[in-house]
């Protein structure tokens, strides 16, 4: 565990101009205008980062393995997977919808979170990694864009309303994508942008 070095910065929510002292494990800085949270240094916040990063695109591989949902109405039964649900909407001429659909559902999640792993293994080396600090830049860039949280309260709320016209299993890989958003929300919470920032412009060959 580290300590944070002394920087300067300014609030984002009244731009007063703060100089942050160095910050001990478990510290945090406030804004002495408006008490807005500048920085905190928590403890293991880059080892927690990698870790729940793996788990969320482990999660994202078993989320895309195994049947979604299943559905039974009248004796028929029809299960589906993840990536047919995406496929379906191609098929039936909205491709762009459906590209839209796997870019903020997967593909956005997915890049998001091997920039991460990647960046976060350079940062331990000491020899550094090449492009560390594009890979930065474009995973805090993707973050806007991943919808996973949105996609699943529009499964259940979806789920809610078929539910009464047919029989709906949640399949195995739906559990599946609510430990990866679960593990993606943590990524996001532990993510210090200025203290990654300052890492990364350490790094060698970055
Ligand atoms: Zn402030």
């Amino acid at each position: 565990m580290t300590a944070l070095a002394a920087s300067r910065m300014v609030c984002h929510e009244c731009d007063l101009v703060v100089d942050i002292p160095e910050l001990a494990v478990n510290d945090k800085a406030y804004c002495p205008r408006c008490s807005y949270l500048l920085a905190s240094n928590r403890p293991n916040a880059f080892s927690k980062m990698f870790a729940y990063s793996v788990a969320a695109l482990i999660f994202l591989a078993l989320a895309n393995a195994f049947p979604f949902l299943s559905l039974n109405a009248s004796g028929h039964e029809q299960s589906v997977t993840l990536p047919e649900s995406v496929a379906v909407l191609f098929n039936e001429d909205h491709v762009l919808l459906s590209a839209i659909v796997f870019a903020t559902i997967i593909g956005v999640p997915a890049v998001l979170l091997l920039g991460i792993v990647y960046v976060s293994i350079a940062i331990r080396l000491p020899q550094g990694l090449p492009g560390t600090r594009r890979a930065l830049r474009w995973s805090l860039n993707l973050i806007p864009w991943s919808m996973a949280e949105i996609f699943l309260i529009g499964i259940l709320v979806s789920f809610i309303k078929i539910v009464s016209l047919a029989n709906v299993a949640l399949g195995m890989s739906f559990w599946a994508y609510v430990a990866f958003t679960v593990f993606l929300i943590l990524v996001l919470i532990n993510i210090d942008r200025r203290e990654v920032w300052r890492r990364v412009q350490a790094v060698r060959n970055g």
